[in-house]
């Protein structure tokens, strides 16, 4: 049973998140169930009173900040590809509770529904954006190949490669002012990579899960979608130099810094 109605707004949300997981599986960034993505949605539903007295509370520690959020998240199993065409079957929305011990599904829990493992780093990323104040509410992490096979390298100048991502392309440097930044793996679902992923965006536009994916938060899907495809982009023109056994020049330092004043 749904404790909410869907308002247009929320509408609206799921239809972009319809959109880019249409282009994610395009581009084959969401094998199987892999993937997740999340909206705070809090704002969409002030007017709306919920009924929490007959909702089940799943009980499980919140990050701190994360008390009182309404968040539309992609479900734990389920296949990012089905929200293209039927978002109920991939997607709920929770409440968290104010004592922040746990949280209730308020539309569409049925048939067990459940959030994505990686729950914890999304909403540790909504709170800093909330404390940021940077009008993101949006979080998307998908498994991009070239960057994935990127974050394998890890010879003595594999910190460069960020800078050379920038240089493959000046959109790259001009969409993604902060970077790329690529953290030494973590296990999926774990409060340290939820810690280091929140705080790494921070100074980053898109963090690479050495090994796993991508996440990049944005004001709404289809900006976080677009910073990730732009790094993916930059990730794909540098292997295909290698693969071509060409050894990629990259834009110039003159180059680089001439672009600096046009972004300026
Ligand atoms: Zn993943």
């Amino acid at each position: 049973m749904n404790s909410i109605k869907l308002n247009k707004q929320i509408a609206e949300e799921l239809e972009k998140i319809s959109e880019a997981a249409g282009y994610m599986w395009q581009k084959g960034w969401i094998e199987s169930n892999g993937g997740n993505l999340s909206a705070d949605i809090t704002h969409l539903l002030q007017e709306q009173e919920i009924d929490f007295k007959n909702l089940e509370i799943i009980k499980t520690q919140l990050p701190a900040g994360a008390e009182n959020l309404i968040v539309l998240v992609t479900g734990k199993g389920c296949r990012l590809r089905e929200l293209a065409k039927n978002p109920e079957k991939a997607a709920c929305i929770i409440a968290t509770n104010s004592n922040g011990d746990g949280y209730s599904i308020i539309w569409n829990g049925r048939n067990g529904m459940k959030p994505t493992s990686e729950l914890a780093s999304h909403l540790k990323i909504h709170v800093s954006n909330r404390q940021q104040k940077n009008g993101k509410s949006t979080v998307l992490h998908a498994h991009p190949p070239g960057l994935i096979a990127l974050s394998h390298y890890s010879g003595a100048d594999a910190d460069k490669i960020p800078q050379m991502l920038w240089r493959m392309m000046p959109e790259v440097r001009i969409y993604l002012p902060k970077g790329i930044l690529f953290l030494s793996y973590r296990t999926p679902g774990s409060s340290e990579l939820a810690d280091i992923t929140a705080e790494s965006l921070l100074n980053c536009d898109v963090a690479v899960w050495k090994k796993h994916g991508a996440v990049a938060s944005g004001k709404d899907i289809i900006e976080a979608f677009d910073l990730i495809d732009v790094a993916e982009k930059g990730a794909q023109i540098y292997l295909s130099c290698l693969k071509s056994g060409i050894e990629p020049e990259g834009l110039s330092d003159a180059e680089m810094k001439d672009l600096e004043k046009f972004i300026a």
